[in-house]
């Protein structure tokens, strides 16, 4: 009798799905679901850097070296044939200066209004994660309401902002928080033609990754914070920042096959949000463009 209910145990724990005990993706995967919503897919992407980080490359990568290194503040749009989507929605001055902790850091009030006039003219706007300087721009603010219909949250990222915020600023209210559109998923979802959600918690609880293949062939993946600077994937490093707290094994996990694709899939290009120099050498070799349409 107890060993028929220990077993039982080891088949539950078994059939469980594989992201309940960690990270995991499979590219062709994710290829066969960004091609199940019909549609023409899109023709190019967008980014614009709308503030700056100054801090030393050790706080992004643990064991580098305490060398000036520039975080870009960044969001990016998505071009269709009839219309755009965001990826990430720009912050507001207030919300820089609380990453700022009293240091007085680069904010690019020109490109704030450029990722506004962007959001507005958006016909659909997602989050890679529920942090303020990627989701400010729809939360709080004269256009959040204009901007809440169209915004696609998640539903841990809607929790996070109910209960755990990571500043006061972007609290949701219920009543705010009902404005959104909530998604729930379990491992992938497609979002729009050739583009599709990567559950990958670990940076922050709804953090998710974004693939977007274009109708040239060209595939990218948004990968959000999984790492601040590109050597975190080169090196699967994570990051020494002590005030974050991140699940390591699923960071682990995420760095691990985001440096595996870098080897077995040449024509991805991975993006993580903060690299500036992966920034700048995206927009030279033109795998994106640098300012909003
Ligand atoms: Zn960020």
């Amino acid at each position: 009798m107890k060993t028929t209910f220990l077993a039982l145990i080891l088949v539950a724990a078994l059939a469980a799905p594989a992201n309940a005990q960690g990270f995991s993706a499979d590219i062709k995967e994710i290829r066969q679901v960004s091609a199940t919503i019909p549609g023409a897919h899109a023709l190019r992407i967008n980014v614009v850097k709308f503030a700056e980080s100054r801090r030393t490359k050790n706080f992004s990568i643990k064991g580098a070296p305490m060398e000036p290194s520039i975080q870009a503040r960044t969001a990016f749009q998505v071009v269709y044939p009839d219309g755009t989507v965001m990826i990430d929605s720009g912050m507001d001055l207030q919300v820089h200066k609380f990453f700022g902790r009293g240091v007085e850091e680069p904010y690019f009030q020109d490109d704030e209004s450029a990722v506004e006039a962007a959001l507005k003219k958006a016909k659909l706007i997602v989050m890679t994660h529920e942090h303020g300087d990627h989701v400010a721009g729809v939360v709080r603010g004269p256009l959040a309401d204009e901007l809440a219909p169209k915004s696609v949250l998640t539903r841990t990222q809607i929790q996070t902002l109910l209960t755990n915020p990571q500043m006061p600023e972007i609290k949701l209210t219920p009543d705010m928080a009902k404005r959104y559109i909530v998604v729930d998923y379990e491992k992938y979802m497609p979002l729009a033609p050739g583009l599709t959600l990567i559950k990958s918690p670990g940076h922050t609880p709804g953090s998710q990754m974004i693939y977007v293949a274009l109708q040239s062939g060209k595939e990218y993946l948004f990968a959000g914070d999984v790492a601040w600077h590109m050597d975190g994937v080169r090196q699967i490093r994570g990051k020494d920042a002590p005030w974050i707290t991140e699940d390591e094994p699923a960071m682990t996990a995420e760095l691990t096959w985001l440096n595996s694709l870098t080897k077995s899939e040449p024509n991805l290009t991975i993006v993580v949000s903060h690299d500036e120099e992966l920034r700048l050498q995206y927009i030279r070799a033109g795998l994106l463009g640098g300012r909003f349409e």
